[in-house]
């Protein structure tokens, strides 16, 4: 790889991550990626019953650890969060990121009223084109409120929906407009759009958002691009990373964006 970013991933101290620290920071260098960013969930609507802050000081304190123990290496260690559903508490939320050391994402796992697009039934209540629709208008326009007043510096898997949904034929077109506005909002507010590759993890996958929306994205003036695997362990991490180098370039990208101590930092796209 030798070049590019991986700004997502979790460790053991996300309620669904599995391998130390160390060990992803290890495998970051072993992969050989400029920068590499943790950042462990912190799921708003579940801050107290999860624990959120305990698990956050202490994936915080061993990222400080790391940059020690990486100090005379090549590879840029930045510490991060991945915040959800801000609009649940949108104080909370806000200070949440203002504690983050490096960077914050963010993200819409489930709407208000809604469970996790992994609960929910699609052949049953979710089977009609109607009520999908309503699903996801609903999904979409909840990203734009946060996406306008939220904080934060990267907006993750802007397609998460279709992760669960895709292999039923589901699209995001019919919500073009209000993909439109989100990707204006993050140009207005200086924020990243991140391709994430877990997806490519599954045979015929496919990056969240694909290459139409990050093409998109460029055409209304965007140009900070962030990368993310989003690994849940040490031997994810990396995955697609290259594919997603060569989609930001064909997209017409020059530089890829990171963010260290909450400032933006481009990374040239170069072979
Ligand atoms: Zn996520
Ligand atoms: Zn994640």
């Amino acid at each position: 790889m030798g070049q590019g970013i991986d700004c997502h991933s979790h460790s053991e101290f996300s309620p669904d991550g599995k391998d130390s620290v160390a060990a992803m920071c290890d495998r970051a260098l072993e992969l050989g990626v400029s920068v590499y960013g943790l950042s462990d969930h912190c799921e708003i609507d579940y801050y107290e019953v999860q624990s959120y802050e305990k698990r956050l000081q202490k994936s915080w304190a061993a990222m400080r650890q790391q940059k020690e123990r990486f100090a005379d290496k090549k590879m840029k260690l930045l510490a991060g969060v991945e915040i959800g559903q801000t609009l649940k508490n949108p104080v909370l939320a806000a200070k949440v990121a203002a504690q983050a050391p490096d960077f914050v994402l963010l993200s819409l796992h489930r709407t208000r009223n809604i469970a996790d697009f992994s609960f929910l039934d699609y052949t049953t209540q979710y089977a009609s084109p109607e009520s999908r629709k309503a699903l996801l208008d609903t999904y979409y326009s909840e990203l734009l409120e946060m996406a306008c007043e939220s904080d934060y510096d990267i907006l993750a898997h802007l397609s998460y929906p279709l992760r669960y949904m895709s292999h039923l034929g589901v699209t995001i077109d019919e919500q073009a407009e209000l993909i439109d506005e989100i990707l204006r909002t993050l140009v207005r507010r200086g924020k990243a759009l991140e391709i994430n590759t877990s997806g490519l993890r599954a045979k015929d996958g496919f990056t969240m958002p694909d290459y139409s929306i990050v093409c998109r994205f460029h055409k209304l003036g965007g140009e900070f691009l962030s990368i993310g695997s989003d690994a849940h362990c040490a031997a994810h991490l990396g995955v697609g990373l290259q594919t997603a180098c060569e989609m930001a370039e064909k997209a017409g990208f020059r530089f890829l964006t990171y963010f260290e101590k909450r400032q933006a930092q481009p990374l040239a796209l170069s072979k």
